[in-house]
């Protein structure tokens, strides 16, 4: 094979692979076609543009209209750039803050200079010539970040850009007016905040990292319009965490997902911080309740989860497909009277780990099924040994409830 047909070939591939995939993903992955040694998928089960940015690196990807995701700087992030400023659904790992500055300081520029007011090649010195001079405005500051949780891949940049932003007083933003000047605003469920406030599991975080605004009921919504369309959070109780929100861009039709999901990887359910198994199918339908596809799945509205690729409802329902068959599996076990360590060595993910599995890191699959079976209330820590092995459980997996005295 001579270098230029295994070049087509491999081209070809690609094609192949994204063909499905959404424009904007296309256009990234066409664009990277002249580089092949950096799209050629690792697996043909991953499509090109799921390959992550060389590490230390952050790579915008723009979604649709004034909606862009940056990866590669710990969590997923998403930017709304336009005339209100900008904001951002999570800030990345701390030591990665000053990439994301960056790339959202290009976006900034790059709205600037695509929205210069067009020179009027009038001559006249009667007429003001201010717009022959090019007199540009500065770039519109950072006035939102929202955090999707309280995992330090997701707010460790919240310091530094919140300190490189600005808060607008007036509109639905209940800070101090006194400090209100200085930064941009946090918005966060209330229990993203309390944890980053108490410092669960993570080291102490500067005053300016934390949330400046909470919200404890179902859904927050910016006030009013923001870079031209309604932006809502939604709180998805008990579902990675107890604190975790969904943010919709209403007029883009781009919803970030935090993680709730995560393409290369089972869920993260951190069972200490209140996530359930069934919370993020919860989650995961709500999701697909709020999109509508273009055509037949595909397409339509976009989605990116907190870690991965850009999905849309056919990935999510992929998902929520395969979490609910594994769910279905373990808690089947449970009713069986089953161990954590029997449903283990049965493997109800079997097979789907070759594609979310792992077996090194911090979120194994041995981590992720026993998430599943302690949330469904599996509590056996050792076979029954008092009777037939299958002796079925009938509580559920709760204890019995003590015997009423009479
Ligand atoms: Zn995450």
């Amino acid at each position: 094979m001579t270098a230029r047909s295994i070049a087509a070939s491999g081209a070809a591939a690609i094609a192949a692979l994204v063909v499905s995939l959404p424009l904007g993903a296309q256009q990234r992955s066409d664009a990277g076609a002249s580089r092949p040694a950096s799209v050629q998928p690792s697996k043909f089960t991953r499509a090109p543009m799921i390959q992550a940015p060389p590490s230390g690196e952050v790579e915008i990807l723009p979604i649709r209209g004034h909606v862009y995701a940056l990866f590669g700087a710990g969590a997923n992030i998403v930017v709304s750039v336009g005339n209100d400023g900008v904001l951002l659904v999570d800030a990345g790992r701390a030591e990665m803050s000053d990439k994301v500055l960056a790339a959202v300081q290009r976006l900034q520029r790059e709205w600037v200079v695509r929205n210069e007011p067009p020179s009027s090649g009038f001559g006249a010195e009667t007429r003001s010539s201010v717009a022959d001079r090019h007199i540009t405005a500065p770039p519109k500051p950072i006035r939102y970040v929202i955090n999707t949780s309280a995992d330090s891949d997701h707010v460790g940049g919240n310091e530094k850009l919140r300190n490189a932003g600005h808060t607008f007083t007036g509109g639905n933003v209940a800070g101090n007016i006194a400090d209100a000047s200085e930064g941009a605003a946090i918005l966060a469920h209330e229990n993203v905040l309390s944890r980053m406030a108490h410092g669960e599991g993570q080291p102490p975080l500067p005053a300016d990292a934390l949330p400046t605004d909470a919200y404890f009921v179902d859904f927050y919504k910016l006030s009013h319009y923001f870079n031209g369309e309604g932006i809502q959070l939604f709180h998805m109780p008990k579902a990675h965490t107890d604190g975790d929100s969904i943010v919709q861009f209403r007029g883009s039709d781009v919803i970030a997902l935090g993680d709730l999901m995560s393409t290369g990887s089972y869920p993260v359910i951190d069972v200490a911080k209140g996530g359930t198994i069934n919370g993020v199918l919860d989650g995961l339908n709500r999701v697909l309740d709020m999109s509508i596809a273009e055509f037949r799945l595909e397409g339509g509205t976009l989605m990116v989860p907190g870690h991965g690729r850009l999905v849309d409802s056919a990935d999510v329902a992929y998902y929520r497909d395969m979490l609910t068959i594994i769910r279905d599996r373990v808690e089947d076990s449970i009713k069986k009277g089953r161990t954590l360590e029997q449903v283990k060595a049965a493997n109800p993910s079997g097979d789907y780990d070759t594609e979310y599995g792992s077996t090194t890191g911090p979120w194994t699959t041995a981590n992720f099924i026993e998430a599943v079976y302690k949330t469904l209330g599996g509590v056996r820590l050792k076979p029954d040994t008092t009777g037939s092995r299958l002796k079925p459980d009938t509580t559920g997996g709760k204890p019995p409830a003590p015997a009423k005295r009479r």
